[in-house]
Parts: structure tokens; C-alpha cells; sequence
């Protein structure tokens, strides 16, 4: 199994290895911790004799950090299983996805770069930086991004190493990668089949048909060349 399935992530059962002021880390997770612009899970965390706490938003950290109401009542090693809200992921999971394809699309069109962007379940936004911000078609964009989506176009996860990312000619968003320790040989790459390839840990639809068609919601002037650009789903 992925460690973070795309959509309807399944409830898992693991133990709690210690806590960390108000969060639990735990021994294995399948909660996506708040990162690249989209937000960490939320759900719900039971003990084996039914109590349960509501689990806030997962963050990242040397261990990913399960924030919790009444972090008094677990102890380490307890038995412990973890529900993920899955509409909010769902949610997070399609526009993400979307938004690689409204990025993608984008720099093909105009040779923008996407230097930001911020996932909502219910709308998101993207920050591009333009040459020559005019030539910003939003109808253009919009009908372009809806024709991809509804093009049943495959999403596959690989995990390739650093060099055969970085010499890949179609690899998209490879700046960050020095941030990452070269411990780390072997990153996961996202490919929407023909459209885009670039390194991402977020979370992803297997195929672009479980996508609701996007709509534009407006931009804001953010500077020289740079454009926010909102969108939601019809
Ligand atoms: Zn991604």
C-alpha cells in the first residue's frame, strides 16, 4: 500500500510510540502531514476501550506530529486507530492533483513558473510569475486544464533516484531539490500522463476523470510578473 492513498484512506490501527506536548507520534501513519502548499489530514483517534479524541491537523516534523484533544488520556504503547476525515482529503486530494495540471498547463501556455501555491478543499490558489503577465487568458486556461480532466488521462507514482530526476527533459519543478538531505536517494515523481512529471509528496487521483471540472474564481496583482490565481470545482 501507498503510505498516503490518494482518496478514501482506510482507517489503520498502530501504537503510540511517545507524545510530544499536545501530538502523538506514532509507530507507522498513513495521515498526510501539512506540506508543498497542502494541508495536513484531520480525523479522529480511538483507544481499544471506544474512547476517542478528534485529531486536528497533522504537521510534519523530525516525527509527524498528531495534534489531539485530551493528549492525557494516551499513553505510550497503547493500541491505538486512526480515522482520516476522508471528504476534507478527498477534497485536498483533487484540487491538488488539479492543480498540477492548472501549473503544468500554464507554463506550457506562457512559460510561467508557479512560485506558490495554496490547497483548500474547497478552492485553492496558485501564484505565477510571468514575462508578460498580460498574456493571462483565464477562459484559455480553465477550458484547457477542463479538457485534460475529462480526457481520463492516467496518474502514476514513481519513486525515481535524484540523477534520473534531475536529467529527465520533461521533469517540471526540480529547484526545491537541493533543500532535500541526499540521504534521501530516491524521491517520489508524479506523472499525469503527457501533461505533466515533476517530484511531489503530496497527495494524488489514480486518474483524472475523479476530478470535477475547474473554475476560475479571479486573480490578484502579487508584483512585478506575479499573478494569484484562484479556482474551485463546478
Ligand atoms: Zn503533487
Amino acid at each position: 500500500m501507498q503510505r498516503h492513498p490518494g482518496t478514501n484512506p482506510p482507517a489503520f490501527t498502530t501504537r503510540v510510540l511517545a507524545t510530544k506536548d499536545d501530538s502523538l507520534l506514532l509507530e507507522e501513519t498513513h495521515c498526510y502531514p501539512r506540506g508543498g502548499g497542502q494541508p495536513g489530514d484531520t480525523g479522529n483517534i480511538r483507544l481499544a476501550d471506544g474512547k476517542s479524541a478528534a485529531l486536528h491537523e497533522v504537521l510534519p516534523g523530525e516525527m509527524i506530529l498528531h495534534p489531539v484533544d485530551e493528549i492525557e488520556m494516551f499513553k505510550t504503547g497503547q493500541e491505538v486507530s486512526c480515522e482520516i476525515d476522508i471528504i476534507r482529503r478527498n477534497g485536498h486530494t483533487m484540487m491538488h492533483t488539479a492543480q498540477h495540471i492548472f501549473s503544468a498547463l500554464a507554463e506550457d501556455l506562457w512559460g510561467c513558473e508557479t512560485v506558490g501555491n495554496q490547497i483548500g478543499a474547497d478552492q485553492s490558489r496558485v501564484d505565477l510569475l510571468f514575462e508578460d503577465k498580460e498574456l493571462f487568458n483565464p477562459e484559455e486556461l480553465t477550458e484547457t486544464v477542463n479538457s485534460v480532466l475529462s480526457s481520463n488521462i492516467p496518474v502514476n507514482i514513481h519513486e525515481w533516484e535524484r540523477e534520473k530526476i534531475l536529467g529527465h527533459e520533461k521533469m517540471r519543478h526540480t529547484k526545491f531539490m537541493h533543500r532535500i538531505p541526499t540521504s534521501i536517494t530516491h524521491l517520489r515523481v508524479v506523472e499525469v500522463e503527457g501533461v505533466d512529471l515533476c517530484p511531489c509528496a503530496g497527495t494524488h487521483v489514480s486518474n483524472t476523470s475523479q476530478i470535477p471540472r475547474v473554475r476560475y474564481l479571479g486573480k490578484k496583482n502579487k508584483g512585478k510578473g506575479r499573478l494569484r490565481v484562484s479556482y474551485d470545482f463546478e
